[in-house]
């Protein structure tokens, strides 16, 4: 079933009696060739490009819950492409192209919204940073602007300019950077993968590995266990349970995010903004909330759910930036569970189980990388040599100390 402006249209005089479940209730085969364990962004994006991009079939895609009830249900939904080490811009800059052709290319409406997105500069010597990642994106084909302080006060008169600590000197631009809605992004990508023959399992645990004489057999799962030639594991905040099955510890650590959404209010922020020095930033949904988030629970933890601390913190953060909001009342707020990685940088790997393949590490940015993270994976796994934007993102540079510390915190994940 093809989407279409006309199709709405028809649907809307038949009383929408036209429209089908968008992918189907499988019942897994004994085997397959690709088993994706994990249906998030990255797992369901992973399946759409291998069998769409790389011809491959007999795909599975394996998830304990439902479709899109991780992270990538959870997150805030910005996209962005402003990083400056040269083992992350090219790969994050794929990914915005992605998004770019995003609908076009999976027929579904993903509310793709580049609305801008401004990183606040309060310091001199944040200017010379902001100049410098500025400079790293234009070079690597990205798109940055510096704004002065009197530019972003046109963009938003209510801000506090001169708090005592963190006066606003200015911002640096990515104006193709913005907001994508994120579930539709993993419906959309479902939809795709089943329409080219994937198998989408719901409720269907991963509780084990078979790997005999170095080399990975296939699952063992709540609903038995599934053969596979190979398996891509990409669950975000569980990596490390998954991987244990393979006995593998990882160089990751699973922290709770949390986000919040106001009240509705009219229009008042039109792009993306962040206050990274107050471990704040903000949007405006389309329904009008303020969605907004901060730093992570500082403590290691799988519950889906924060802690009362980073609610004030992340308060005391909009509150310095823009006092206005004291009055607006919060609506909901809900957490996920991150994987938070040793330097802030994700890991797209083989390991060192034959036919077992391993995508996570995303800290809090994996939203914005969800296009290329699946392109990447499955070009890995169809190929078994990493994608060209890809080649940093291995095990062994925490070995080699090759680390890409994009934010120069050292080995520290809850910093990252
Ligand atoms: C509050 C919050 C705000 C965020 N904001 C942003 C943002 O603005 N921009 C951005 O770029 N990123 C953001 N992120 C990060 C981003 O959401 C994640 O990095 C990204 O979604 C992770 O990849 P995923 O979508 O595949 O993960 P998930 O959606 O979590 O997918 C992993 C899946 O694996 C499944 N799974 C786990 N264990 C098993 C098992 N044993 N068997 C089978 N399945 C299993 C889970 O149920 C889950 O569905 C945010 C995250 C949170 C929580």
């Amino acid at each position: 079933m093809r989407y279409s402006g006309f199709r709405v249209i028809a649907e809307a005089l038949t009383g929408h009696k036209g429209w089908k479940p968008v992918w189907r209730d499988p019942t897994p085969q004994a085997e397959y060739d690709y088993i994706i364990i994990g249906g998030g962004g990255h797992g369901l994006a992973t399946a759409y490009y291998l069998a769409k991009e790389f011809g491959q079939a007999r795909i599975a895609v394996l998830e304990k819950g439902y479709l899109g009830g991780g992270n990538v249900g959870r997150n805030t939904t910005i996209i962005r492409s402003n990083y400056l080490l040269d083992g992350n811009e090219p790969f994050y800059e794929f990914s915005l192209k992605l998004w770019e052709g995003l609908e076009q290319d999976f027929n579904y409406n993903a509310m793709v919204s580049q609305r801008g997105i401004i990183n606040l500069i309060h310091t001199d010597a944040q200017r010379d940073a902001a100049t410098r990642r500025g400079n790293a994106m234009i070079m690597h084909g990205a798109d940055a602007r510096l704004l002065s302080r009197d530019e972003v006060r046109q963009m938003y008169p209510w801000l506090n300019f001169d708090n005592a600590r963190f006066p606003i000197k200015g911002a640096l631009m990515q104006p193709r950077g913005g907001t994508v809605r994120h579930d539709a992004v993993a419906w959309g990508y479902a939809r795709g993968a089943d329409q080219r023959g994937v198998d989408l399992i719901q409720n269907c645990e991963v509780t084990g590995m078979r790997i005999e004489n170095g080399r990975i057999k296939g699952v063992e799962t709540t609903k038995g266990f599934i053969g596979a030639k190979k398996v891509g594991v990409a669950v975000a905040g569980s990596s490390s349970k998954v991987m244990a099955h393979a006995g593998m510890r990882l160089p990751i650590e699973s922290h709770v995010l949390q986000a919040f959404v106001s009240e509705g209010l009219k229009p008042l922020i039109d792009g993306v903004m962040t206050f990274g020095a107050g471990h704040f930033y903000v949007s405006q949904s389309d329904k009008g909330g303020l969605v907004f988030g901060g730093d992570i629970d500082g403590y290691n933890s799988y519950a889906q759910r924060g802690n009362l601390p980073v609610i004030e913190d992340v308060a005391e953060g909009g509150m310095a930036l823009m006092p206005a909001i004291g009055r607006v009342r919060l609506l909901r707020s809900w957490g996920g569970i991150m994987d938070m990685s040793m330097d802030g940088s994700p890991i797209i790997d083989k390991t060192g189980i034959d036919g077992l393949y391993f995508n996570g590490g995303w800290c809090y940015g994996g939203f914005k990388a969800t296009p290329a993270s699946g392109w990447a994976f499955a070009h890995l796994l169809a190929k078994d040599e990493p994608h060209k934007t890809a080649t940093a993102y291995r095990f062994d540079r925490f070995l080699k100390g090759l680390m890409i510390d994009e934010k120069g915190q050292g080995a520290q994940p809850n910093l990252h």
